[in-house]
This record gives C-alpha cells, structure tokens and sequence, in this order.
C-alpha cells in the first residue's frame, strides 16, 4: 500500500493525536486503533529506527495518517522539537497518549520463572524476598524510572498544553498502573497527602517524590512503609494518578484521566499477563475518544472508570 502524507491537507477537520513510547506494544497497539479511527497519529518513539519502522508497519496496513517524530520523553529539548513539530504542521493537538513507561527494574531472566505463578509475575510485597532473588533496583534506576515515567507525562502534558488547548475536544490520557493505587503503600502521610486532592499540588508531589528517592538513598523503604518490590514503578505510577486528578480539575476544556490498561504481555512486562497487546491499548483509546461531557481527572481501572486509587 503506497501513503501519501495528508500534513498540509487542512487539519482543522482532522483530530490529531500523539503517542509516546509507540514503538511496540500498547502504545503502537493505541496508534493502530486510533488510526483506524481515521485519527492522524503522530507515532514517537525514542529510537528514530524503530518508530520508522513501526510507521512503515502501519502504513502496510493501510493506515496511511501516521507520521514518526522522534521523542524521548526524558529529555527536554527532544520534547520541544515534537511540540514545535506538531504546531508548524497541524497547529493544534486533539488527544495526547502518555503511555511511554519503563518498570525501573533489572531483572535476571533465567530466574524469572520463580516469580510466575498463574502466567503473572507476583511482584507484591508479601512476596519480597523471592522477588529480591530474581529484580534489582538500584538507587539511578529509580531516579530513572521516575524520570520517565513521571516527569515524563508531565513534562510532556506541559509542553503541549496550550496546543491542546486549540482544540475543540482535547484529551490526555495517562497511561498508568494498578500498581499506583495507595493499597500498596503502607506509608500513611503518603497516602493521605496523595489522597487530598484538594490540597495537593505539582509542588508537592515534586516533594513526595524527592522524599522517597531520599528514603530510598537512606534504605529507610521499609521503616517509613512505602513499597519494597518494583517500588519506584509503583510510586511513579502513583504520582502519575495524582498529577492527573490535580489536572482534571486545573484544565476544565480538556478531558484529562489517566487509565491501568490491564496486565499486557509486553517487554515490560517479560510477555507474562493475560491479555494481548492490542486487548491493552482497549482502553486507552476509549478515554482518548471520550465524549466532550465526559468525566475528567478520573481514574480508569481497564474499560470501567474507578475509585480504587
Ligand atoms: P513496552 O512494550 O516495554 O513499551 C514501553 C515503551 O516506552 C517503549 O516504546 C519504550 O521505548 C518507551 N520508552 C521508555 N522510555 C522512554 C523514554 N525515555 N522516551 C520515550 N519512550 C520511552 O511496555 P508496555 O507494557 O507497552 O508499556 C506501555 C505503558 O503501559 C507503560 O506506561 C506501562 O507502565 C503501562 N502499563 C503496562 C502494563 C503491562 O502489563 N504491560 C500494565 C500496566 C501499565 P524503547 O523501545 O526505546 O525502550
């Protein structure tokens, strides 16, 4: 199938979208399906080779409104490229996809198995110290991890805020985890300054986090109770669902909710879990595609919007 690039076509009728860490799995799965719905998709990915080759995947398929611009979401200069990319050619933003993540975890594969139980790694607390045998987490992978997968969105969400603002139905969608929900945590100031919306600010969760990197830094991760397995994914991911109910709320013309997209055989997650990733890109394109009176500053739990943060 030869494409023919539609950018300098009027955009004012098209929504346009992007999609960070869109290479593979759920966030090239999202690309797909929003293409598919006759979206123009702006594909990212850090790697130039391999989000041109994802497009090229697309484009065989005959979704011909994809373009690649590279983007990596740790990396501020690399973020105001996409945004000036995407305000000289479409001049506004209709949907933005936060789905770029990494787990913060190095992980020993031979033992991997060890952990599986029921197809899914049992990377809960109660089972720490096999987990312990198997994943690593060091102090910089933490940084790291909440590098990307927090300061990520966020950094992200603020370059392009005021081109979705141009739209006429904007909308974010964070990709985050059950594994932010507060019932892994056991440090109760967390989780009551978490849950205060009403009082918490960017600020402060700026500050949460620097407090659990310090703790973490400390080995204080279990005396003040916050997780002790895939602890920087789960405490990102956190964040993530805390940023998003501040935002909802801050941006009231745009749809802003976060969502768990389902456990996913992904590399992130060593292809374990039960659902495929084009059943974990479900969700996230059904809150892209949210009506204009729908919810904002929610949390989505899969398909069903949820109160178990
Ligand atoms: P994946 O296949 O490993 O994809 C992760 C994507 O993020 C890759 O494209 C990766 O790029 C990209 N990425 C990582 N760091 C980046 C950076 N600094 N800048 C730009 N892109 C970056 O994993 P996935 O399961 O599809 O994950 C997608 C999202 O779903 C993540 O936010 C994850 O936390 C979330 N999630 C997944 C599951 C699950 O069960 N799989 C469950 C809950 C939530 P490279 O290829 O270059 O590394």
């Amino acid at each position: 199938m030869l494409c023919v690039s539609n950018m300098f076509v009027c955009t004012a009728i098209f929504r346009v979208a992007v999609v960070t860490g869109a290479n593979k799995g759920i966030g090239f799965e999202t690309c797909r399906k929003l293409a598919s719905n006759k979206i123009t998709v702006i594909l990212t990915a850090r790697n130039e080779k391999n989000g041109t080759a994802a497009v090229k995947k697309l484009q065989a398929l005959g979704l011909c409104d994809v373009v690649f611009h590279p983007l990596d979401v740790k990396d501020p200069a690399s973020i105001a490229s996409l945004a000036k990319f995407v305000e000289f050619n479409y001049k506004k933003l209709d949907i933005l996809i936060n789905n770029a993540g990494e787990n913060g975890n190095a992980v020993n594969l031979e033992a991997l198995p060890s952990i599986i139980d029921g197809g899914m790694l049992q990377v809960f607390d109660e089972n720490v110290d096999n987990v312990k045998e198997v994943s690593s987490e060091t102090y910089e992978m933490a940084v790291e991890c909440l590098k990307t997968n927090y300061y990520g969105t966020k950094r992200v969400t603020e370059a392009l805020l005021p081109l979705l603002q141009l739209s006429k139905s904007g909308r974010v969608v964070n990709v985050t985890s059950f594994f932010g929900q507060l019932q892994f945590f056991y440090n109760e100031k967390f989780k009551a300054e978490m849950s205060d919306i009403e009082n918490l600010s960017v600020e402060k969760i700026d500050e949460i986090l620097q407090w659990f990197l310090k703790d973490f830094e400390d080995d204080k991760l279990k005396a003040n109770g916050w997780p002790l397995t895939v602890a920087a994914y789960k405490v990102s991911k956190a964040a993530v669902i805390a940023y998003t109910r501040i935002m909802g709320k801050k941006y009231p013309n745009i749809l802003i909710n976060c969502v768990h997209p389902g456990y996913v055989q992904t590399d992130m997650s060593y292809k374990t879990g039960p659902m495929t990733p084009e059943e974990g890109a479900r969700a996230p394109v059904m809150v892209a595609m949210l009506p204009d009176d729908g919810p904002s500053g929610r949390y989505f739990y899969e398909m069903q919007e949820s109160t178990a943060y």
